[in-house]
Parts: structure tokens; sequence; C-alpha cells
């Protein structure tokens, strides 16, 4: 059997010889305790796709990644194990199953950034020196900033979240033992992870309240701090029938900012009237957190104001350190935070980052692509791909506006296999590729 990537927990062993570096610009720094080619933080979805692909380039003992958590999950599969199809185990592999073999795991937090020494500092006080530093770090969840809201998720089972492990198993339970009322649903006022995932439980929700004879007598709420249901005009326009047609409550520009666990009571703010509050009583709460780049990164020197790390949104290579990347749901690049967007994003940054490492001239643009399987039901979705101008960006030769049980498949057993199997391991950047041949002579992406 293949020996899982070498862990180096709290190790402090000092490598400063093994590789010689064939960059003259970006030498490693002298200070640190370990040194690598290649540093990459965080071992999700775009860490993983990252570390793969360099470690086959630059060989066992040049890539290190700093990652602390044991497991890795398939967050898309997320919503899934909400609606009650799928486990949190399907979601869950061993890390180390999932980092490339050849590449160092150091399992410890990175807590500071020093991009002028080059080097990392982790939690266990390594300091872990680099060439070329790649930051995967994600989204942190602030379920803290909802008042209230930490000490409902422990009185109330009926208030549930998708977005953290924990949490996401009482999902399908709460939507089981609901019996009318309020069901609402929350969508926060800051950038998030997959921002079709709010809703797409609902629709989840809403189907299984008619299955139980419990939608008569219930009213299906969604409070979202947006003005609109989607940024894409062309699948607004299908969620908006959607939503009338299932008569469900959409109210816009409202703000979840407090949870009365004890009442059963949730305060929004309206946005367009600022400190008016709105108390809406709930059967079943199902919040998606304000969310935040993590604080160790947030604090640092390599992010813009807003605490992403500050990105050319083309190339990917960071405005001020032409030896720091980002990919993923931490940089700056304006566009819908998905692990789509992330298949995308890491091809670009490969080519990029291997010409920087080669003295040559990057080539490489990401358009924005990303994409959002909007579940709709069991057996029904509604597959939006789009750019950076909220232009669609279509695979498929068919209007993908509309709801199809082959997008249902595709999202529910073909794209985690994609994602196991071909993403993680540093093999998919996304359907750029098939987009052209499926389309070959159409001319058309789906734009509307
Ligand atoms: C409910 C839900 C539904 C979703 N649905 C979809 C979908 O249908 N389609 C889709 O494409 N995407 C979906 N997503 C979004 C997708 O999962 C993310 O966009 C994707 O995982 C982002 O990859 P990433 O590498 O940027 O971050 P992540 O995969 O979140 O990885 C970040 C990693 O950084 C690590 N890290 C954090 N802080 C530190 C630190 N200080 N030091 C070292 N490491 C650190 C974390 O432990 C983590 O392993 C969904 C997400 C959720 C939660």
């Amino acid at each position: 059997m293949k020996m899982a990537c070498k862990l180096l927990q709290n190790s402090r062993v000092v490598i400063l010889e093994g590789f010689k570096s064939r960059s003259r610009k970006f030498s490693t720094s002298l200070n640190a305790q370990k040194n690598y080619k290649l540093v990459v933080v965080g071992g999700g979805s775009g860490g993983c796709a990252v570390a793969s692909k360099f470690v086959k380039k630059l060989g066992a003992g040049n890539v290190a990644v700093i990652e602390p958590n044991q497991t890795h999950y398939y967050q898309p599969m997320f919503t899934l194990i909400g609606g009650g199809i799928k486990t949190l185990s399907d979601s869950a592999r061993p890390m180390k199953s999932v980092l490339p073999a050849k590449c160092d795991w150091i399992q410890s937090k990175a807590v500071n950034f020093d991009p002028v020494g080059q080097k990392v500092t982790t939690a266990s006080g390594e300091e872990v020196g680099y060439d070329y530093l790649v930051v995967a770090m994600g989204l942190q969840l602030n379920f803290n900033k909802i008042k209230g809201l930490p000490e409902a998720f422990d009185l109330d089972p009926q208030v549930v979240s998708n977005y953290w492990t924990k949490t996401v198993v009482n999902t399908y339970p709460a939507i089981q033992k609901f019996k009318g009322g309020n069901a609402i649903f929350t969508f926060p006022n800051t950038p998030i992870k997959c921002a079709g995932a709010p809703q797409k439980i609902m629709y989840l929700a809403e189907e299984l309240f008619r299955k139980n004879k419990t939608r008569q007598d219930s009213e299906v709420i969604f409070n979202t701090a947006l003005g609109v249901i989607f940024g894409v005009k062309k699948y607004a326009e299908s969620l908006q029938k959607i939503v009338t047609a299932r008569n469900i409550k959409v109210n816009y520009k409202r703000n979840l900012v407090e949870v009365r666990g004890a009442e059963r009571e949730a305060v929004f703010e309206n946005l367009d009237k600022p400190g008016e509050m709105e108390v809406f009583k709930y059967d079943l709460l199902h919040v998606t957190p304000p969310m935040s780049t993590p604080d160790e990164l947030r604090t640092s020197a390599i992010v813009n104001e807003a605490g992403f790390v500050n990105v050319n949104k083309e190339t990917l290579q960071h405005t001020d350190y032409p030896n720091i990347f980002s990919i993923g749901d931490c940089n700056s690049a304006p566009t819908s935070k998905t692990a789509a967007a992330v298949a995308a994003q890491s091809g670009v940054l490969e080519r990029n980052l291997s010409a920087v490492m080669n003295g040559a001239k990057q080539s490489a643009q990401y358009d924005g692509y990303t994409s959002c399987p909007l579940i709709t039901s069991r057996g029904k979705c509604i597959l939006a791909e789009f750019d950076y101008d909220a232009q669609p960006l279509e695979t498929f030769p068919v209007n993908q506006g509309k709801e199809r049980s082959s997008m249902y498949h595709l999202k529910a057993s073909v794209m985690p296999e994609l994602y196991w199997k071909m993403l993680l391991k540093g093999n998919w950047n996304g359907p750029g590729v098939y987009r052209k041949l499926m389309r070959f002579g159409m001319g058309s992406s789906g734009k509307a």
C-alpha cells in the first residue's frame, strides 16, 4: 500500500538541504526551522488539488501542506446530508488519505505569515520557510456573531445549519420532526461559500413537508440579506418561478442578528432601514452563518481590507508578493465561492505558478468560472454555471436554467467521484475543455 502523506506533527527537524531551488528570485528563508520549495496552507479542496499538482512536478520533500484537521469533508454533499439523502460519513475521508503521498503534512494551524521573511509560523511554534506559498484556507463560520445562536443550537434541535459538521446531522431529523408553523431559512450579510446552499435545503425541506402532510399547516420563509434570489439573472428567473409556484415567502434585505432560543424567536435587521428589527417566530430555523477568512489570515499582512488574500483576479498571483498565490474561498477573486471555482482556479494557478518558478511569463487567465447545482427537489436540479460578469457559462448543450433530473444525477452521483478521484488528485481543472467540445459549432454558452 502506498505510504500516505508523511506526517511531521510537532517535529522540530531542520531541513536546510535536500533540494535545489531552481528559482534565483525567491530563495528559501534562512531563519526557518524547515524549508520547502512550496508550502500550501490548507488541506481542503484547493490545497489538496494544488499540492497534488506540484508534488508531481517538484518531487518528495519539496512540498509541505499545513493543515490542522484529521478529516477532510466533501462539503458540497452537506446539502444532501441535511436532506436525508446522504450521511456525514459519506462526505468524510481521513486527511492523510487525500493529501498526496509524497508531500509533508505539517499537522498544525498556520498562525503567522511573514511574506518578507518567506515563512509561516504554526500554532505548535514551528517556522516553515518557503520559496513559494499557496494560501488555501477557506472560510471560517462565525456563528458567534449572531447573538444567542450558539446557545440555541445546544437548547433546541429545531435550530440547525448545513454549514457545520456538528449541526448538519441535525437538519434532517429537524425537518422530520417539524409539525407545522414557521420554517425559516436564512442568508447572511457577508460573502459565503456556495451561495445557493441556503435555499437548496429549503427546497428539500419544503418537499418533505408536503410528503409528511405538514405543508398545509406551515409557512416556508426565506429571509435573505441579499436583494435578489440569485446573482445571475437567468437562474434567478427560474428560481423566482419555483418559489412562487411552491408558495415560499421570500423577504429580501433581512439579516439575522439574534436568536432567542427559549422563546423560539429570530430577530432580523431590515437592511433597507438600518436599526429596524423584525421578530419572527420559528418552529424550524436553518441558519447560514456569517463568514470571513480564518482569523489567522484575516489579521495577516497578505490580505485586502475585507480580509481576503489579495490576488490579481486573472492570474491568482498576490498583488504585492509575486511568490504567493491563493486559491479558493479565501482569495479576493470576485466570484461565487465554490469547489467548482476551485477546480477552474487550480488549472490557472498551476500554469501561472509553474511559469513564475521557471522565470517565464504567466499565460493563464481565470474568467471567474463557478458553478452551483441548485437542487430544487429530490431528483431535480438547475445547474447554474457562470463567470465574473454573472453571465451563464454552461457546459451542456441544453438550457441549464430548467430543472432537470440529469443535472441532479450529475450532482448527487457524478460530482462526488469527480471530486475524490480527479480534483483532489490535481487532475480536474473544471469543465472548460468539455464545454468547448460539447458546444462545438453551437456558439452559445447559455447566455440569456
Ligand atoms: C453546505 C455547503 C454546500 C456546498 N455546496 C457546494 C456545491 O454544491 N458545489 C460546489 O462547487 N461547492 C459547494 N460548496 C462550497 C465548497 O465546499 C467550497 O467552496 C470549497 O470547499 C472551497 O475550497 P477551499 O480549499 O477554498 O476551502 P476548504 O475546502 O474549506 O478548505 C480550507 C482548509 O483550510 C484549513 N485551514 C483553515 N484555517 C487554517 C489555518 N489557520 N492553518 C492551516 N489550515 C487552515 C481548513 O482546515 C480546511 O481544511 C458547499 C459548501 C457548503 C458548506
